[in-house]
């Protein structure tokens, strides 16, 4: 279910909108004036923007541009007049589709659908991996879950951490020093001592010899290196 945020001041259009976009399955807010519309948008994660162009104070050209400012989801704006949309299109960062009032809501729904698709796919290729796998390895970065060939390991949050920060850079060496401030931060208190702790414990957990180590290698003199 998708979150749909409608800002119109005519109620009865409001409405209609989301009458549309619920029997489709999704859910909406209705803002009536551009001000609440901001308010709830940076309060709320949306999916979709319906926009309508005239409304009292603020009107949808200056709200488009504020909610372009902070947010990259689809914006489809709604207008009674066709040369309002000649003039949107003029600007840079303006809406993503535009429909004139009135509409057949069986197309509002349509272009919706459409561009939520379409957004999906566009943030879906961004997207971070959520699992790692490097031979007998397999890091479950969602659940934080760690499976030494297929076999669950518990592992406490800080050593999950490292594994992971070493499994995403392989080959690169990380000193000690590194390491701490990356994982505990600079102003954590503790020592750099703790590093080679967490990093025998892991080891305990994912290497078949612990004292011939085939994941973490120690560079002497430097520090430590996740062989791929
Ligand atoms: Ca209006």
């Amino acid at each position: 279910m998708k979150k749909i945020l409608i800002i119109e001041d005519e109620m009865r259009i409001a409405e209609l909108e989301r009458d549309y976009l619920e029997v489709n399955g999704h859910s909406s807010d209705i803002a009536t004036t551009g001000e609440e519309g901001l308010k709830l948008a940076k309060e709320n994660n949306y999916d979709l923007i319906i926009l309508d162009l005239m409304l009292p104070g603020v009107d949808g050209f200056d709200i488009c541009r504020q909610l372009r400012d902070r947010l990259d989801i689809p914006i489809l704006m709604v207008t009674a007049r066709k040369e309002d949309i000649d003039t949107i299109r003029g600007f840079d960062r303006g809406a993503d589709d535009y429909i004139q009032k009135p509409f057949n809501p069986s197309e509002l729904v349509a272009r919706v659908k459409a561009h939520l698709t379409r957004y999906e796919r566009l943030v879906g290729k961004n997207r971070q991996p959520n699992e790692i796998r490097i031979k007998g390895l397999h890091i479950d970065l969602e659940s934080r879950r760690l499976y030494v060939n297929e076999e669950e390991k518990e592992l406490r949050a800080k050593e999950f951490d490292l594994l992971v920060l070493f499994a995403s850079n392989p080959d690169r060496v990380f000193t000690k020093e590194e390491l701490f401030e990356r994982i505990w931060g600079i102003d954590s208190f503790g020592d750099i001592t703790t590093v080679t702790v967490h990093i025998r414990k892991i080891r305990e957990k994912v290497e078949e010899v612990s004292s011939n180590p085939k994941y973490i290698q120690t560079i002497w003199g430097v520090g430590y290196r996740f062989k791929k």
